[in-house]
């Protein structure tokens, strides 16, 4: 008869089926973008439950966002039609979390830990950097946190660290400590760092195998999204999740081992692991993503069955033309070949703009024009290499009206208000966290200073007890009446809102426990007052946030009614994970390449297309650097269904200077009869001799033909951003995919030059050095002219 999930199979291709029918222990699904890796995994679990092959409960999906595996639930659920309970879809980071909460008490955490994300390890690497004076040895916080995370995400913690680092070396002795104290930091503050989290759980499970035999004999089928970019820790985790139950069980270590759940009673093999990824989309090698893990399963899983699609369901032909062109650049892979049967589809267009304004003005056209043409606004995206990129796209998107969302960089809870708020929950929660305690301290002011506070930590430190513990017993301090007073009646509101929040009954609290204890907290301790009386604008935002906050635990408490506070607070570390997507209905997206990934939009703008944006300047000099780059612009270029723009600009302000951009290396990997390069509009009106539409633009009274009707034009971003001085308007528009560089050009007073558009010339004298070398040159036909050596179109004579 019929197979029970046929209809799951409908819609696919053969090697897409057979993935999703495979039932033995290890599949292993490698395809590059658009060729159904994710839409496979999902009826793979569909399949598996229809069938009956597996429990809701003995799956685990693991997908790279929050957003991803929320998409991945409903999807599962519409193609089975009925609620699947039990099913785990979530991040390696949520999964984590939630076994955490489950076995922390074995290893010396409470099940109120508080998780640090990065803002917050940072504050506290920054503090023992201070403490070990580690600036002397020239560590910087951002270094000492990127070298600690590195070695957690290898499953090195300080001590295994130690053993192998070159101790004769003052610098790395010094880091050692720091890592060391900051680890025992962690550990007395009841807190994980997102490493942490993955590496603990790892830890955890080799020290007690009776621990993780629960969750191998619970999870009967593993399947992971984006496994090429897993780390070390990650895929260690999913090796200790797959290793059949017993096989190394030793004597239950102390500890009170509690078992949360019956596991079902299944045979004893090793669970049925499926993991889907594409080399070629690797792009997290700098968090410690290790592209053998997906280049090595057939050796880590013997017997592994492979499938590979080559069928591209997302993309136009020249869309993928251009991407395939572009990878196929990079060595030491294996070529594949993806192809569609959509048809070319449009060319791909190209804009060299004058300025990023000039940039950001024609991304903003296009997307009107498109959206004129009927395409919702949420079906584009526009994609950038660096988050500062989005403030010039920002900027004009406000003044044309356009509706945009920023992804993954929603920077809600990154807002000292909100910190401040959530971190009076912590000290709630988890009093044993000296860093939420000490934020609270004097926030809103009380008069509990610098010296109080320090002397309090000391006294914590001298007689072993928490910072919360000494502040309580401020007394014996001596601290004068008023700072004694302040501190009894932070104190009166900790408790207060603690009795809301986790009743000492020991019963559930009710759903809206969490909402009604912030707004105590945000009340009685005179935070919101201080606002409101404030004199400074800010302030006035600041409470709006808080305001969302509130209503941030009200929906909460409606989408979970059984959600505690605790529940509440892992949430918000996860979803403040800079990984995390709005739901962006009815607006642009505007996002980083990195977290593009997995994702496609009708149309897509790829924007900065230049040296030292993509590849960026910081990867192309580290070995696998550019590489990792083109996979960043190969991932970028495959989101796109029908449309491809690809922009760039001829100057960029960074960092305070004006610097000169050049074409990205890749744009001259892209065949050029598939790219459709516009003219600048800068270049329009230009043919006849006359300046460029958009210098006059920028000019007051200027002419501005076409655009706005002889009306004052509304270009008039960036001004102050073309250099002084420097005639920029014949930067090479028409060329822009062969990367012009005159660098080495002698020129001198007196020589002669021709250039493409203005004819022949004499030059006056060269000044500035560099790639800001001026020439200025006076020519027969136009006059004197001031152009960048570096760029400009002109030969020597
Ligand atoms: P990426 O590498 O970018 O993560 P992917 O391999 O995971 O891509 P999916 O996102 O699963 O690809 O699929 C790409 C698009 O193609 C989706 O819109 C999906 O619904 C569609 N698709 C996949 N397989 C088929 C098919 N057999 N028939 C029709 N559409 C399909
Ligand atoms: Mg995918």
């Amino acid at each position: 008869g019929a197979r029970p999930d046929e209809d799951l199979l409908e819609g696919l291709n053969q090697p897409q089926r057979d993935a999703v029918v495979y039932r033995g222990p290890a599949l292993l699904i490698v395809a590059g973008a658009g060729s159904g890796k994710t839409r496979v995994l999902t009826h793979r679990i569909a399949s598996l439950l229809r069938t009956r092959d597996a429990w809701p409960s003995q799956i685990l999906a693991i997908t790279f966002t929050n957003k991803a595996a929320g998409e991945m639930r409903e999807r599962v659920q519409q193609l089975i039609g009925e609620r699947a309970q039990g099913m785990w879809i979530s991040t390696f980071h949520s999964a984590c979390v939630r076994i955490l909460r489950r076995e922390a008490e074995q290893f010396g955490f409470t099940r109120s830990f508080t998780i640090y994300d990065s803002g917050d390890s940072r504050a506290l690497i920054k503090r023992l950097v201070k403490e070990h004076q580690g600036d002397a040895y020239g560590l910087t916080p951002a270094a000492v946190q990127g070298k600690i995370s590195k070695h957690k995400n290898e499953l090195a913690d300080a001590e295994s660290y130690a053993r192998q680092a070159n101790m004769e070396d003052p610098a790395e002795r010094v880091f050692v400590e720091i890592f060391a104290d900051y680890q025992r930091s962690l550990q007395r503050a009841n807190a994980f760092d997102f490493d942490d989290l993955i590496a603990q759980v790892v830890y955890l499970f080799r020290a007690f195998p009776k621990v993780a035999d629960i969750y191998r004999k619970r999870f009967r089928h593993i399947l992971v999204d984006e496994y090429q970019d897993t780390n070390h820790a990650q895929y260690a985790l999913i090796h200790e999740l797959t290793r059949p139950p017993g096989s190394d069980a030793e004597p239950f270590a102390a500890s009170g081992g509690m078992m949360i759940f019956e596991p079902e009673p299944t045979g004893e093999d090793a669970a049925s692991l499926t993991v889907v990824g594409d080399s070629d989309q690797s792009i997290y090698a700098f968090r410690g993503a290790d592209i053998r893990n997906i280049t090595e399963f057939e050796r880590d899983y013997p017997g592994a069955k492979v499938v590979l699609l080559e069928q591209n369901y997302r993309s136009t032909q020249n869309i993928l033309s251009a991407a395939n062109a572009v990878i196929s650049n990079n060595f030491d892979r294996k070529d594949k070949k993806l192809w569609t049967d959509v048809g070319a589809g449009a060319k791909i267009i190209g804009f060299t703009g004058y300025s990023q304004h000039d940039e950001a003005q024609f991304v903003a056209d296009e997307i009107e024009s498109l959206h004129k043409g009927g395409l919702d606004y949420s079906a584009i995206a526009v994609f950038y290499r660096t988050n500062s990129q989005s403030r010039a796209l920002e900027e004009i998107f406000i003044r044309s009206a356009l509706p945009y969302k920023i992804m993954g960089g929603t920077k809600f809870y990154d807002r000292a208000e909100i910190k401040d708020a959530m971190a009076y929950v912590t000290a709630v929660v988890n009093p044993a966290d000296e860093m939420a305690v000490r934020r609270i301290l004097n926030k809103p002011r009380r008069g509990i200073g610098d010296v109080t506070e320090t002397s309090i930590a000391r006294y914590a430190a001298d007689e072993g007890i928490t910072f919360r513990d000494a502040l309580a017993n401020a007394s014996a301090l001596g601290v004068g009446p008023k700072i004694q007073a302040a501190i009894t009646q932070l104190d009166k509101v900790l408790a207060e809102a603690a009795e809301i929040m986790i009743p000492a009954s020991g019963e559930l609290p009710p759903p809206t426990s969490v909402a009604e204890g912030v707004t105590l907290l945000l009340q009685k301790s005179g935070y919101l007052d201080a606002l409101r009386v404030s004199k400074d604008p800010q302030d006035e935002a600041r409470l709006e946030n808080l305001d969302e906050l509130v209503a941030v635990t009200r929906e909460f408490a409606r989408s979970n009614p059984e959600g505690t506070v605790i529940d509440f607070l892992t949430e918000v570390a996860l979803v403040a994970d800079a990984d995390d997507l709005e739901d962006a209905s009815g607006s642009v997206s505007l996002m980083t390449l990195h977290t593009a990934k997995g994702l496609e939009y009708d149309s897509v703008f790829l924007t900065g297309v230049e040296e030292d944006l993509i590849p960026h300047r910081i990867s192309a000099g580290e070995p696998g650097g550019p590489q990792e780059e083109r996979r960043l612009f190969y991932v970028g270029i495959t989101r796109a269904r029908q449309r491809l723009f690809m922009s760039l600009a001829m100057t960029r302000a960074q960092f305070g200077e004006v610097t000169v951009a050049m074409p990205s290396r890749f744009l001259q990997e892209i065949p050029a009869d598939i790219i459709d390069w516009r003219q600048s509009p800068g270049d329009v009106n230009s043919r006849g001799g006359t300046q460029s539409r958009a210098l006059n633009a920028r000019r007051p009274g200027g002419s501005g033909s076409g655009f706005g009707g002889g009306s004052t034009s509304p270009r008039r971003f960036g001004d102050d951003l073309v250099p002084k001085g420097t005639s920029l308007d014949r930067f090479p528009n028409r060329v822009p995919a062969r990367v012009r560089d005159n660098g080495a050009m002698e020129l001198a007073a007196g020589d002669r030059i021709r250039h493409e558009d203005f004819g022949e010339g004499r030059v006056d004298a060269v000044t500035g050095e560099g790639a800001k070398r001026v020439a200025h040159v006076r020519f027969e036909k136009v006059g004197a002219k001031k152009l960048l050596v570096k760029i400009a179109p002109i030969e020597k004579l």
